[in-house]
């Protein structure tokens, strides 16, 4: 098993990042050290690695879940590779391994990797490439996934007609690479929007289709209406779904933003919410400040009314608010606490 499968399957809080590679290489760049910093202060179990369906940010995205896992995520590591020979053990936060290779080194920021891979408008060929380079970069963990069509198209297309759903790439890894990687896979609280009824039980039992195809973990689109979700929940439970379920939490950083967003993945937004966001929202500090305290108050609600352990973090790529949601929690040098230590969430909602 992965650590990620022994993360998920320990009953104490754990919580993961999830970042999108940026478009540009200094962009890239840019956000190693913030990956570093929040990789050694806020102690995810894993972080995700978003892929751009189609295989649109391949290079990009291998990139990131290669420096992260690996722990490269040194600014001057370019210059740093080209004083290989130079490396000593902790300098520039390296560990020399096998001879002082800066390329095969391990940093001390090294972090599990899930990466996202899509299996729709690609060839074979291009799944088999991006699996064996995850492979050789020890990145062991997928999120197996459908896709969204391109921009500006209503429909996808199967590129090949094998991979019409998630299940059959979660079947096709479990095929060709055994037990290698440890499996997630995506799930919809309020349904998935391809469909206008949004009848949710139809999209349960798919769920439960890609957990016997051998998925080990679900990871849910975004949502606000809590109550929906831990009914969502019981259902999934209630139709045999065993395997552990991380909410996904993305805490609201920007009005607008929040609102393409969530029409976009058309996830409800309660009109609590709505009438909270109303006097501030070109206030863009108070959104902020409103949106760390509803992830803290989401969060706590669900730990406490459900037996769910494991959180995961939509980062939008940044920081702030992810650290203060974790601090508010009372969490975040916290990975050991005790399966029946509920004082972090007990407290952050009693201070609502
Ligand atoms: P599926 O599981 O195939 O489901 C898609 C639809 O088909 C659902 O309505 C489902 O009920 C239905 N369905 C499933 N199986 C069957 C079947 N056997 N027969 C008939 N219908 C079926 N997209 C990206 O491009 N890159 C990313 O990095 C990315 N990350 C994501 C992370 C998370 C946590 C989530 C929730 C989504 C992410 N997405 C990403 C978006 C995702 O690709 C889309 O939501 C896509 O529309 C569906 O993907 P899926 O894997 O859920 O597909």
């Amino acid at each position: 098993t992965t650590r990620i499968a022994r993360s998920v399957a320990a009953d104490r809080p754990f919580w993961s990042f999830e970042f999108f590679p940026p478009k540009t290489t200094q962009g890239l760049a840019n956000l190693y050290s913030r990956v570093a910093r929040m990789r050694s202060n806020l102690d995810p179990a894993w972080i995700n690695v978003t892929w751009g369906a189609g295989g649109t940010t391949t290079a990009r995205s291998l990139e990131l879940a290669a420096r992260v896992q690996k722990g490269h995520l040194h600014p001057d590591l370019d210059r740093v590779r080209g004083e290989a020979n130079d490396v000593e053990q902790g300098q520039a936060g390296f560990t020399r391994v096998n001879g002082g290779d800066a390329d095969t080194a391990v940093g001390q920021d090294a972090c599990d990797v899930c990466l996202h891979l899509t299996c729709t408008n690609v060839e074979k060929e291009a799944l088999d490439a991006t699996l064996q380079k995850a492979k050789e970069l020890g990145v062991r963990n997928i999120l197996a996934l459908r896709g969204d069509p391109p921009r500006g198209q209503e429909y996808w297309v199967a590129a090949d007609s094998r991979f019409q759903h998630a299940i059959d790439l979660v079947r096709y890894i479990r095929q060709e690479h055994g037990d290698f990687f440890c499996i997630g896979v995506a799930g919809y609280p309020e349904g998935h929007a391809d469909y206008v009824d949004r009848d949710v039980q139809r999209d349960i039992r798919h769920l439960k289709a890609k957990q016997d195809a051998g998925a080990q973990f679900v990871i849910t689109q975004l949502f606000y209406d809590v109550d929906q979700f831990l009914a969502w929940y019981r259902d999934c439970r209630a139709a045999g779904i065993t395997i552990p379920i991380l909410p996904g939490i993305m805490p609201v950083q920007n009005y607008l933003s929040f609102r393409r967003m969530t029409n976009l993945c058309k996830a409800k937004v309660p009109q609590p919410v709505l009438d909270a966001l109303e006097p501030i929202k070109s206030d863009d500090a108070a959104v902020k400040e409103y949106g760390v305290s509803l992830s803290i108050h989401m969060i706590a609600r669900i730990y406490l009314e459900s037996d769910i352990r494991g959180f995961h973090l939509c980062t939008l790529n940044l920081e702030k608010s992810v650290e203060r949601v974790l601090e508010g929690l009372g969490w975040q040098a916290d990975r050991g606490a005790e399966a029946d230590d509920l004082s972090g969430p007990t407290a952050a909602l009693a201070a609502d």
